[in-house]
């Protein structure tokens, strides 16, 4: 069976629990590491012969159009991870139209190709931000990974369908691309990757997947660059964020390997209809 793997590409310092406006101030002034740590991935990809998904933030892309250039020359899909990282929550629907729209064109631009997929920072189309599903498609966008359909304290809509599925919007349908949730006993426990991917047993992750697949949903995974990047700097933060930020990073590199050796992936545009996943 097919699966997807995808990568949010931003900076260590960019991640949604550690910001606010004066580190934001400071982003240009910070060590980047993104591009080294991306290129780590896709090395691990390329042994595999494994195409993916990349998300990439608009302002990274600005700053390191070589990486986008090489990410899209060695075969993998170039997507939209918004421009500067705001969460949905906090911005207006025009702010939002500016950022999709920016980021966009900044991608489209670098890698020459049209960029149909987006998620949101933190997967924040929650319940009172979806009025940004037709803001995305009158923007272009084809396809929204932002709906995750569990229950965590910064994101989730419970509830939500956990199944690739078209959303009927005022302005038109866009496909939703969850990340994956494995149903144990009534819970829907997030197995698409980050935390929970660094949080649990390989051995554990893997059985939760494999029941994912036995129910015939194609996974839906997710990884940072910054998580196969143990000695980036540690950030000062509370003892939760940092707890999460930082746990296991050392063990990512291996995991993913592993990953790639157990399952097949491919880009989220794989999974896709075909009319629904090409450019008009
Ligand atoms: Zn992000």
């Amino acid at each position: 069976m097919m699966h997807a793997i995808s990568f949010d590409i931003e900076e260590h310092f960019q991640v949604a629990a550690f910001d606010c406006a004066a580190r934001r101030r400071h982003w240009n002034t910070q060590e980047s590491r993104v591009e080294r740590n991306t290129d780590v991935i896709l090395d691990i990809l390329d042994k595999r012969g494994v195409k993916a998904t990349m998300f990439v933030l608009g302002w990274v892309a600005e700053r390191h159009k070589a990486l986008v250039k090489r990410i899209v020359d060695t075969g993998h899909e170039l997507a939209s991870h918004g421009y500067a990282h705001e969460l949905i929550t906090a911005q207006t629907p025009q702010i939002f139209r500016e950022d999709v729209r920016r980021a966009k064109k900044v991608l489209e631009d670098i890698g020459g190709k049209a960029v149909l997929g987006y998620r949101a920072p933190t997967f924040s189309i929650i319940k009172g931000t979806e009025w940004a599903l037709p803001v995305l498609v009158e923007e272009g966008y084809r396809y929204d990974s932002s709906i995750f359909p569990t229950v965590h304290d910064s994101y989730g809509m419970s509830g939500a369908n956990p199944a690739i599925h078209t959303l009927e919007t005022d302005s038109g349908p866009i496909i939703e691309v969850p990340p994956s949730v494995c149903d144990l006993a009534g819970l829907k426990i997030p197995v698409a990757g980050g935390g929970y991917f660094r949080l649990f047993p390989y051995s554990f992750m893997k059985k939760l997947l494999r029941r994912v697949e036995a129910q015939g949903q194609p996974l839906i995974m997710y990884l940072h660059p910054w998580e196969l990047d143990p000695d980036q700097p540690r950030m000062r933060g509370s003892l939760l964020s940092r707890f999460r930020h930082y746990l296991n990073l050392e063990k990512v590199h291996g995991r993913l390997t592993q990953l790639m050796q157990d399952f097949s992936f491919g880009p989220i545009q794989a999974l896709l209809p075909h009319e629904q996943a090409t450019p008009k």
